[in-house]
């Protein structure tokens, strides 16, 4: 009987207990969230000409499609556009750039991504300005809120204009990334304009542009003579390449020489290096021409989004 009575108290006091429990836990006031909300109720910290204001996601994501992507591409590929960068900016707000600590994102498009007012869209889209800022702000408002997660986080979803054949990994500029890894990308020259660059360096240009950040490079003699091995990587981009007894990586080979990507091969006579460059930008994460290119071909912007960004998921605020 004691016995009986001692569990039947233990068994109140369990059940007290778990009520009382529970009701601090919901009556736990809820963390202020950050989570992103449809673009209406995104605010956003944005630095633009050294002063700081807050605008929604809904007045400043149609003004970066605008600036990032042509108007006249397929409506897949400017939905899909629109997801990348809303999600880049969801990544910026929640991890600042150290020049702006204060500011979710600013209007460099080097620092952060390119924006457009809409006086300035009118001016350079003249007679077509109505319709492409309709088809750009559509393709805001048909995605509006939807993302890309991957650990249930925005992912860094970078883009960039054209491809080689393939796209490049994060971890060949930047370090890995599960998701920006090197996939296929459709665009050829029939597709892209300049898609292959020719750029000519004289001899005395190329020393200059080379010795302002590699002093040490040993370029003098016989200029056919300067460059040695160029090393490419998975994606068919330049690594490294050997330069007056130095190694160069690729990327800093592209930013000496102003050239459109690192897909380059380089050639040298009669006192100038030719240069033959493939696409345009770092060629990470989604590449625009593909994107269009895929969208002519009936992709829809998730399937161009999960073919670019692999692993990551498409979610809707809620
Ligand atoms: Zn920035």
């Amino acid at each position: 009987m004691r016995k009986i009575f001692l569990l039947a108290l233990a068994l109140l006091l369990l059940t007290l207990g778990i009520s009382w429990f529970a009701v601090r836990i919901t009556a736990q006031p809820a963390p202020e969230s950050a989570a992103p909300s449809r673009d209406a109720d995104t605010t956003l910290t944005v630095l633009q000409g050294g002063e700081t204001r807050a605008v929604s996601m809904t007045e400043w994501l149609p003004g970066v499609v605008a600036a990032e992507m042509p108007a006249s591409f397929e409506p897949e590929a400017l939905r899909a556009q629109a997801v990348a960068a809303r999600t880049y900016i969801l990544d910026r707000a929640a991890h600042h750039a150290q020049n702006h600590p204060d500011a979710d994102l600013c209007t460099d498009p080097t620092c952060c991504c390119a924006w457009a007012s809409e006086a300035a869209l009118r001016e350079k889209w003249g007679g077509e300005a109505d319709e492409n800022l309709a088809r750009t702000r559509a393709a805001v408002s048909e995605t509006d809120g939807q993302y890309l997660v991957y650990d249930g986080e925005p992912i860094r979803a970078v883009f960039h204009s054209s491809s080689a054949g393939t796209t490049e990994s994060s971890e060949a500029l930047w370090g890995a990334l599960p998701y920006l890894v090197s996939v296929s990308s459709p665009e050829t020259a029939a597709d892209v304009p300049n898609y292959v660059s020719a750029v000519d360096v004289s001899a005395d240009d190329f020393r200059a542009a080379i010795l302002a950040a590699h002093p040490s490079c040993a370029l003098d003699g016989d200029a056919a003579q300067w460059l040695g091995e160029a090393a490419y990587d998975e994606s068919g981009r330049v690594s490294t390449q050997a330069v007056g007894g130095e190694t160069l990586t690729g990327a800093e080979m592209r930013r000496l020489l102003s050239l459109r990507s690192t897909a380059y091969t380089v050639q040298y006579a009669d006192g100038v290096f030719h240069f033959t460059v493939t696409g345009y930008g770092h060629g990470v994460g989604m590449s625009q021409y593909g994107a269009n290119v895929m969208a002519k071909a009936g992709s829809g912007y998730a399937d161009i989004l999960s073919h670019y960004y692999p692993g990551t998921e498409l979610v809707t605020a809620p």
